[in-house]
């Protein structure tokens, strides 16, 4: 009997599109030719206004059929799913409530949610209280891994090197006029220029400024602020930016070392998702004595999470000294087929059927 798994993408976050990509490329790996007969896909899509839309919706937006299109399309044609729930809005077909009939069918979720409403333990904690396994980490690693604050207090906890920074709130940066000089004041003493300023809840490089002088951490303050209650100030360091795949449960393995290039100021987003404008080396031109390091210090980052099935573990190598210092944990990172994640561990000799695969059978492995 086929394993009936529900991918759940989309989601309230500014990664929506990169989570269409990664639900694409792994849809396709489960029906790859060596996954041929074990899984049934059951795509779930949830909108930016958090609404789900299940069956043939769902399965139009994972194959590339924009939801737009799907608005004009004719609002009487015979719906997939029998539903009797019926949204206020006006445009009716898009707004049918699809899902719950057809969640309670699913064996196993695949979350391929990046980003605050999906990698940082709110849908974790909805799926764990339906009590079906699902892939990846439950509500404590996920809500660690999103939260930079949180994450370098366990990062540090565990002993592992980190840039200096402050955890900010932003009542610092916007309720007192009295609190914000002195914020300032101690962020230049403690951390100096350059530093980073970022919200601590996101990712793709949202909202976050690399500053250089007064005026510029009091923008990128108050722009940072704009974006989450919780920020955070990181020195600046320059190193090369290298990164290792994790996948397991508890007795993770770690894969090779990659290395992002660019030309830009830093890592940002348009560098990120802007077609040649980032390099991937796999593996990283890197001393082995290095690589072996970083291995070690991503599986300690992936235990000190209390993370689960994947994570990709992102380092700055400086060079000069030698030194490691860990950036971030992501608990569902960037899965396209052109992804980090996937490529590492094709390079480590994990081909990417084989890992959605494997990562399926952990999230049963977990929940038994
Ligand atoms: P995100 O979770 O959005 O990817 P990161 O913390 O990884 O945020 O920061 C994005 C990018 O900003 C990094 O890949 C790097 O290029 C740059 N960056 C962030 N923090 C620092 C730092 N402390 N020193 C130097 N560069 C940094
Ligand atoms: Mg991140
Ligand atoms: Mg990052």
């Amino acid at each position: 009997k086929k394993l009936r798994v529900g991918l759940l993408f989309g989601g309230c976050s500014g990664e929506h599109e990169v989570s269409l990509s990664s639900a694409r490329a792994i849809a396709q790996a489960l029906s790859a030719d060596q996954n041929t007969g074990k899984y049934e896909i059951l795509p779930f899509y949830i909108r930016k206004d958090g609404r789900w839309q299940a069956g043939e919706l769902a399965q139009q937006v994972l194959e590339s059929r924009t939801p737009l299109q799907l608005e004009s399309s004719t609002p009487d044609s015979p719906s997939p799913i029998a539903s009797s729930e019926i949204s206020t809005a006006n445009t009716q077909q898009l707004n049918r409530w699809q899902s719950p009939s057809q969640a309670a069918e699913i064996d196993v979720w695949f979350p391929i949610l990046h980003g605050p409403n999906g990698e940082d333990g709110t849908v974790q904690g909805m799926l764990k209280l339906m009590q079906v396994p699902f892939v990846g980490s439950g509500v404590l690693g996920s809500a660690i891994g999103m939260d930079k604050i949180a994450m370098k207090m366990a990062f540090a906890h565990a002993g592992i090197p980190q840039v200096k920074y402050i955890a900010v709130n932003r009542s610092q940066v916007w309720s007192n006029p009295c609190v914000f000089p002195k914020l300032c004041d101690e962020i230049e003493g403690t951390l100096g220029y350059p530093c980073f300023v970022k919200p601590a809840n996101l990712g793709s490089s949202v909202g976050i400024s690399k500053v250089r002088s007064r005026t510029e951490l009091e923008t990128a303050l108050d722009n940072a602020a704009s974006y989450d209650r919780r920020l955070i100030v990181e020195a600046g360091v320059v190193a090369r930016e290298v990164e290792c795949a994790v996948l397991g449960n508890d007795n993770p393995k770690a894969s090779v070392v990659g290395e992002i290039t660019f030309e830009s100021d830093f890592y940002d987003y348009e560098t990120k998702y802007t077609q040649g404008e980032a390099d991937l080396l796999i593996p990283a031109p890197l001393p082995d004595a290095i690589a072996t390091q970083i291995q070690d210090l991503a599986l300690k980052a992936f235990a000190a999470i209390d993370a689960a099935g994947l994570a990709r573990v992102d380092f700055f190598y400086v060079e000069a000294t030698g030194e490691i210092l860990i950036n971030e944990i992501n608990t569902f990172p960037g899965f396209t087929a052109t992804s980090m994640y996937p490529q590492l561990w094709a390079a480590s000799g994990i081909s990417f059927p084989e890992l959605v695969d494997q990562l399926v059978q952990l999230a049963l492995e977990r929940h038994t």
